[in-house]
């Protein structure tokens, strides 16, 4: 679907999920016809990857579900293909060690977008990392995105400061960002996208994903910025996206992104919130 001033609905949607990670509600369907009735051109699906242990098939597909989830988002697509873009992606969480399975993984299925999560509450993560101070912790994550970044398996980073969930109390953020910036700067010079992610505000801490001083860092470094709601049932698509482009706005970003393809592309702010539909 081109983005021409033709068609007002440029904004997306791009982070949700289906049935198949057991704690997401709704059919694909559902997702598609919220999306529609907000004003935007598109979503894409990004259901939690499969992991290579098994170990978290609880909350995630399984290997042999992949196919599964292909056909799920495939039937959505089809079903509103007259009137909304429904695009395949994936997000896929990173941990040290995993590159080759994520490699592999990702040319399984023709995905449009891989998100890169380092998801705290991933059992093997918090095993082989959560100790130290809260402060060492959450400069570890921060690490750990910067690597994500480097591997070049991911078109974007999810709700990057998504640490702030652990330990709220003893997030701050304006003592912790200068030694945060030079994850940004590694981050920067892959070229890699960077997610705001709207899910934050119904989760401790009642924030949107990252806060306004990433924001501004990733803003000078000229990181891109692709928006996403992280819905895990149809009501919450493109939600609370107003807000989240008066913070996008407020950090000083002129434009945002989204991708088709593996391909970025970018378009005016202004031009995204002309497509969003006002909620009543
Ligand atoms: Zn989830
Ligand atoms: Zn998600």
């Amino acid at each position: 679907m081109a983005v021409t001033d033709l068609n007002p609905r440029v904004l997306y949607d791009s982070h949700m999920h289906t049935t198949l990670c057991k704690h997401a509600k709704g059919e694909p369907e559902d997702y598609a016809a919220k999306a529609y009735e907000r004003g935007l051109g598109g979503i894409i699906f990004t259901c939690h990857n499969p992991e290579p242990f098994g170990t978290a098939d609880n909350v995630r597909m399984s290997v042999d579900q992949l196919d599964e989830y292909v056909e799920l988002v495939y039937r959505a697509r089809d079903a509103w293909a007259d009137k909304l873009d429904v695009r395949l992606g994936l997000e896929s969480d990173y941990m040290p060690g995993f590159e080759t399975w994520l490699e592999e993984l990702h040319q399984k299925a023709d995905f449009e977008y891989i998100l890169g999560s380092v998801h705290i509450s991933y059992p093997r993560y918090k095993q082989a990392y959560h100790q130290g101070s809260p402060r060492d912790y959450q400069l570890l994550y921060f690490d750990h995105l910067a690597q994500a970044a480097e591997t070049g398996l991911f078109d974007c980073l999810a709700h990057p400061d998504l640490i702030k969930q652990v330990f709220p109390a003893k997030w701050n953020p304006g003592k912790l960002i200068d030694d945060i910036l030079p994850a940004l700067d590694r981050i920067a010079a892959t070229g890699i996208a960077m997610e705001v992610n709207t899910s934050g505000l119904i989760k401790a801490g009642r924030e949107i994903h990252p806060n306004i001083e990433i924001l501004s860092a990733t803003n000078e470094r000229e990181i891109p910025l692709v928006l996403g709601s992280d819905a895990h049932k149809p009501e919450r698509v493109a939600a609370d996206f107003e807000q989240a482009l008066d913070l996008i706005e407020q950090a000083g970003y002129q434009q945002i992104s989204l991708f088709g393809k593996r391909e970025r592309t970018d378009f005016p702010l202004a031009a995204a919130r002309r497509s969003l539909f006002t909620m009543v």
